[in-house]
């Protein structure tokens, strides 16, 4: 084995393995797995046509090249991207650290608590920051979350206001953020009206509005007036602010917000030329049941103890399906993780600290451009300043050569200064405008920043007076908490994660190496094209690789997530019909079996859902699909088809199901989520799908982060090019591209790195040789589970795809035991469950992913082994059906070392079930949790310092 070969570091089986693995599973070679697995009428004709894998050093390299091609200006472009300082002891100790990217959501909380606790954090900070009752752990950008808070409140009319259809907007929110409001609300038939917040008329037809706090150009209103205004109109307000203005200004909450939002970037997360970055969205505590995303709540455990976990689950939006109003999954877990390790670090006072030292920048520069004679636009502002009556052309030029970058708009130009701006920065800025306007260029010192009045009032109301925000300021405090909190949760780095639809694949060190390079990391989003030449060399680079591997035309990177990308992909669909006119297409079919995801972005789109039944073999009626696609021939709008199924089984009647489909008028959305089985071999495109989502964060490498972030692109067949996402900044998209469908013209643009060095290193044999793999380790699985766990579909040779359904609904009935207490006693063996109840209740769905080697998914098969024998204890009646080892999992070393041991099973059977869990043991730090608990109880942030008293 060579290893300087990346696929032979990203596989996890040797070859002896792999020969052991085929014998053990009865097949004469991996070719020949293969054509027992995939049918032959829907294999690749030829190889990917992709260069060789390059090895890490040789990548690397490569990469360096990139990287040059991007410049560093500094930009004061502002609109929601400042450039911020990562605090080294977070930047070493979470960002670069797989100990918290490569965990999973924290579904399993009993080995979550660390980045539950985190998470807790984050919300406590928004809390306090906007002042409100309550938020959420993270959206995908602010202008999604502005766009969440519009159908949210939407949703919240009441019932008598039907006649309540139009939203207002001012005309002084983000550009982006506007242009999400209207690629949402289209759909959904709300009526913008975009204007001035000073001169609109109000009226009853209107249900809510969005104020941008400070606004775009920067000028911080006083927003009472208006709020009085709407408030007797009966209207709901949200407001997109600023996070680091809210240390200083009068919060939203105190002023008549019911909802807040904004981003968490300048809480020390790059730029990276347009994200991942955590949005926030708080509301008031009467909302809190229609509130998109994930909300982390305190509960108690078995032993009584406080234990965290995601509360309000049975809520979670996409599990609503057609009645969903959000389809939000995976979120910015880890970028919201960072934003609050930003606060514990500085504490209340060295946030206050950072954000005067920003606003009196401002007013330094401020006074000595009004010296030059520079007219200001508004004078009580944070960080921005809007300057009038400026020659822009000549400011662009001397700026230009100066490496800065402004925001230059047809009203002036806009200055927004960050946590980076030195005083040589100040001294820069104010030399080009000294140059333009033909003066001598002043010099300002350090202590005249200092000495400046402030232009702003500030709050009243204390920010942080939690004790995790006051206790570690020291960097080894810090460093210890970090670490703390890390050991407690269950990643990549203690075992497999062998999570169905989720592809716990390796996140190479290699591949996440240069997410810190300055080149990729501060670049604005908006800078002009010219500057991010490697990073629009990259994204070419990304675009025509998957191009290749899905067998489409084009990709928009845009969507932050898998279910963003099936809200795209459907918008881009219905485009297409529209420019046919054939506008009332409307009907989405739907298999009973796909993602909660399919139909709550289908609903989102407002199409019209029909439900396609599974025949008992789990695979898609066809003849109910057929049917079906008939009697809606004249307003079929799509298929929505996940490959392999959601069952884990290559469908044979794909193609004869994409014909229906497109006999009929519709077109083939397919969910992306299990390309892991399809790399190489099959394609999207080669089975007849029109446009298809991928996650980057499952088939592509991007780490999971504890709950995102995701990168969820779309490609689509040449026909539907036209129709890909535009941005309002930036030039991207198709020549009648839909409206965005986020903040950045590109996305998460700094993680698409991680995508482009998986391809890159792999190669096309080593990308297809991945998917061989995958299937490989999953079949290994299924034959060695097969005496003690029935897998419910398989195809026509008996082989399954890349992940397998087993079956535990007996063992309810036979020992009371179910599919979450199995989920609790992996823990005790070190491992995380596979997917629970998805797509099937009462089943666990495998996916090892090809990065397992032979050993550890031969520890998997003894501890699901082992469980299945304790299950047998209790169906023989040899264990007790409510006390026994199972029932009382997970087991904490508080349990096992107490005195009072009074479990009718040993210590060693609790804590170390087989020999290997000693050598690697891994303890839950709390017992199973309460979730009714702590759903009756909600408490969704961290007391204040007081009653710890
Ligand atoms: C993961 C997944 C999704 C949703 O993707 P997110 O990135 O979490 O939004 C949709 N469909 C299937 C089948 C999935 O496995």
């Amino acid at each position: 084995m060579n290893t300087d070969q990346f696929v032979n570091r990203h596989n996890g089986p040797s070859d002896k393995d792999v020969q052991d693995m085929l014998k053990a599973i009865d097949a004469s070679s991996l070719d020949a797995l293969i054509d027992q697995t995939i049918p032959a009428a829907i294999r690749l004709k030829s190889p990917l046509n992709l260069p060789e894998g390059l090895s890490e050093h040789a990548y690397l390299q490569h990469l360096r090249g990139i990287a040059a091609k991007n410049k560093l200006y500094k930009s004061y472009i502002g609109l929601g991207y400042y450039d911020t300082i990562l605090p080294p002891v977070i930047q070493r100790n979470v960002l670069e650290n797989p100990g918290w990217y490569t965990a999973y959501t924290p579904y399993q909380a009993e080995i979550a608590q660390g980045r539950l606790e985190a998470l807790l954090n984050f919300q406590t900070m928004i809390v306090d920051l906007t002042g409100m009752e309550i938020a959420n752990a993270s959206l995908l950008d602010e202008a999604t979350a502005a766009a969440e808070a519009m159908t949210m409140m939407h949703g919240l009319r009441s019932r008598d206001a039907a006649g309540k259809n139009s939203f207002f907007v001012s005309h002084e929110c983000f550009p982006q953020t506007i242009e999400l409001l209207k690629t949402r609300a289209k759909p959904l038939g709300i009526e913008l009206v975009i204007g001035d917040f000073k001169t609109v008329t109000l009226n009853d037809k209107l249900y809510g509005a969005l104020l941008q706090y400070p606004a775009a150009n920067g000028v911080v209103h006083d927003y009472s007036e208006f709020v009085g205004r709407a408030k007797e109109h009966g209207m709901t307000i949200a407001v997109a602010a600023d996070i680091l203005s809210l240390v200083l200004l009068t919060p939203p909450g105190e002023w008549g917000a019911d909802i807040v939002l904004g981003s968490t970037q300048r809480f020390g997360v790059p730029m990276g030329y347009g994200g991942p970055h955590a949005a926030f969205f708080a509301c008031r505590d009467a909302y809190k049941r229609s509130m998109p995303g994930r909300i982390i709540g305190v509960s108690v455990d078995a032993d009584g103890n406080p234990a965290l976990r995601m509360a309000l689950q049975t809520r979670e939006q996409h599990i609503r399906r057609e009645k969903a109003t959000s389809n939000i999954c995976t979120a910015q877990a880890l970028l919201a993780i960072m934003a609050s390790m930003y606060a514990v670090y500085h504490g209340p006072q060295g946030l206050r600290g950072i954000a005067r030292r920003v606003h009196l920048s401002a007013v330094a520069l401020a006074n000595e451009l009004k010296k030059l004679g520079y007219q200001i636009a508004h004078d009580t502002f944070f960080d921005t300043l809007k300057l009038t009556h400026t020659d822009n052309v000549k400011i662009h030029a001397l700026a230009e050569a100066a490496e800065i970058n402004f925001r230059y708009s047809g009203e002036g130009l806009g200055i927004a200064l960050d946590q980076t701006t030195s005083i040589n920065d100040l001294n820069a800025i104010l030399a080009v405008f000294a140059q333009a306007a033909g003066k001598a260029t002043p010099r300002l010192s350090e202590s005249q920043v200092t000495a400046s009045a402030m232009h702003l009032t500030v709050r009243k109301s204390a920010i942080l007076n939690h004790a995790v925000f006051n206790s570690y300021h020291s960097e080894t405090l810090m460093m210890r908490y970090i670490k703390r909190l890390e050991n407690k949760d269950l990643s990549l780095t203690h075992s497999m994660i062998a999570l169905g639809s989720c592809t716990m694949k390796l996140n190479a060190a290699s591949e996440l190496l240069a997410l810190t390079w300055p080149e990729f990391a501060s670049l604005h989003p908006f800078v002009p094209v010219e500057q991010a030449t490697g990073y629009q060399e990259l994204i070419a680079g990304l675009d025509a690789a998957l191009c290749e591997i899905t067998g489409f035309a084009q990709m928009s990177f845009q969507p932050n997530s898998g279910a963003s990308g099936e809200y795209a992909g459907l918008l881009v669909i219905q485009a297409y019909h529209r420019s046919r006119g054939e506008g009332q297409r409307n009907v989405a079919l739907i298999p009973s079996s796909a993602h909660g995801t399919n139909p709550a972005s289908a609903a989102m789109c407002g199409l019209s859902i029909v439900v396609v039944k599974c025949d008992q073999n789990g695979n898609i009626d066809v003849a109910d699909l057929r049917e079906k696609a008939e009697l809606h021939k004249n307003d079929l709008s799509c298929l929505m088809v996940t490959y392999p199924s959601t069952h884990g089984v290559y469908e044979e009647s794909i193609i004869e199901i994409t014909s229906i489909i497109h006999a009929n008028g519709g077109q083939v959305y397919m969910d992306g989520a299990n390309m892991n089985a399809q790399v190489g071999l099959t394609s999207p495109g080669n089975i007849g799908a029109d446009v298809c989502h991928l996650n980057l964060h499952k088939t592509f490498a991007i780490p999971h982060g504890g709950g995102g972030p995701g990168v969820g692109p779309i490609g689509v067949a040449e026909h539907l090019t036209p129709f890909l996402p535009s941005h309002p900044l930036v030039k991207t998209g198709g020549e009648q591209g839909i409206h965005a469908v986020s903040a950045a013209p590109f996305g998460s643009a700094l993680i698409l790195m991680i995508s482009y060095g998986y391809i890159k290193m792999m190669g096309g044999a080593g990308l297809t040789q991945a998917t061989r793999m995958a299937i490989l380790n999953a079949n290994y699985i299924k034959e060695s589970l097969k005496n003690h766990y029935s897998t419910l579909y398989q195809g026509t040779n008996g082989r399954c795809a890349h992940e397998m359904i087993l079956q535990c609904i007996d063992f309810k009935r036979e020992a009371g035991i179910e599919v979450a207490d199995i989920a609790k006693r992996l823990m005790d063996f070190g491992f995380h469950a596979p997917t629970t109840s998805f797509p099937v209740v009462d089943t666990l769905m495998v996916e090892p992913t090809e990065s397992e080697s032979k050993d550890e998914l031969d520890r998997f098969c003894e501890a699901m082994i082992a469980i299945r024998g304790e299950i047998d204890e209790i169906i023989a009646g040899r264990a007790d059906k409510k006390n026994n080892v199972i029932k009382h999992a997970p087991h904490t070393a508080k349990a096992v070392v107490s005195s009072n041991w009074d479990r009718p099973y040993s210590r060693e059977q609790a804590a170390y079930p087989l020999p290997w869990v000693r050598e690697n043991k891994f303890w839950p730090s709390v017992a199973k949790i309460d979730n009714v608990y702590g759903d009756k109880n909600l408490v969704c942030a961290c007391p204040p310092i007081e009653s710890y008293l």
